[in-house]
């Protein structure tokens, strides 16, 4: 990244240098070159790709157009009128050009990140999906080593029931009802994520097994409490838990650790959390 830095510094100063250079030629020879200006072009891009802002393309366009008109000046090359003209329509079609660059390049700034955001985000339930849990938890197993981080893992009891008795359109109701719950029963600094059809998952960084638990429960006993109306019709829903403690194991076995947990809530008779140590 340094070593970028520094070729990325060094285009600059030669790209700086380059149509100074021309410049000074100019002047010996008397001659406009408007085109000068165009040169001045490149260091604004280098600018732009390394600083995508409004802020750093204006402030290296003002830059580049001050050392253009100093060398100008001292050059003495808008003694005539065709020299001034020649100046004002290269300074102009250069901040066209600039303008015009830095438009594209900001807006393909503001679509990448849509994209990003987009591809983490799961369509039905609005919270974070399976990638965006897969790419946070590794980067929280692999930097997080020795803070607490716990993994909860939850999933739907006969699920299946519901959908086969109600439909596919309750099941997706019965979803973002449970996914409201459980966003309105933990800290918004937990990350919440639908890991599966309906499995989710939430990341506790910086939390006591204790205090993930209590959350689990109030959690679990929402989904019990809560009434969920389909068409006039009450469904009970309940959740099991699965919760582990990271240990210092692999990204997959961290993982397992809380779905071995949620295998035993649900061979215990399910609606329940299990902690695995
Ligand atoms: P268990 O208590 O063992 O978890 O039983 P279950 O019925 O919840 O589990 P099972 O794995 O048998 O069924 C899960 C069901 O979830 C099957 C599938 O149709 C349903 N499902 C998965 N994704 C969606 C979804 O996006 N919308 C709806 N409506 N249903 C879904
Ligand atoms: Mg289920
Ligand atoms: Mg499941």
């Amino acid at each position: 990244m340094k070593t970028n830095k520094l070729y990325f510094w060094l285009a600059i100063i030669f790209l700086t240098v380059l149509p100074i250079g021309i410049d000074h030629f100019n002047a010996v020879y008397h001659l406009n070159a408007p085109l000068v200006w165009m040169i001045y072009i490149l260091p604004c891009i280098l600018v732009m790709i390394a600083y995508p802002s409004w802020k750093a393309t204006i402030t290296s366009g003002i830059i580049f157009s001050f050392i253009e008109y100093t060398d100008v000046i001292t050059g003495h090359r808008w003694v005539n009128i065709i020299g001034i003209i020649l100046i004002i329509s290269g300074s102009l079609l250069y901040w066209i050009i600039i303008i015009t660059m830095a438009y594209f390049r900001l807006r393909y700034e503001e679509l990448l990140k849509d994209v990003k955001q987009t591809s983490y985000i799961d369509p039905l339930t609005g919270i974070y999906n399976r990638r965006y849990f897969d790419s946070h938890l590794q980067s929280a197993v692999t930097s997080n080593k020795n803070q607490s981080l716990i993994l909860n893992i939850l999933d739907l009891d006969y699920f299946k029931r519901i959908n086969d008795t109600y439909g596919h359109l309750c099941g997706d109701l019965a979803l973002q009802h449970i996914c409201s719950l459980i966003k309105s029963n933990m800290r918004e600094t937990d990350i919440l994520s639908r890991i599966g059809g309906e499995e989710f998952a939430v990341i506790f960084s910086n939390t006591s097994i204790d205090e993930a638990q209590q959350v689990c429960e109030r959690i679990r006993e929402a989904v019990e409490k809560t009434e969920f109306r389909y068409k006039n019709h009450p469904i009970n829903l309940t959740i099991s838990l699965g919760l582990s403690q990271y240990g210092g194991e692999d990204f997959y076995e961290f993982i397992d650790k809380s779905d071995k947990a949620l295998l035993t809530a649900k061979q215990r008779g399910r609606n329940q959390l299990v902690i695995t140590y």
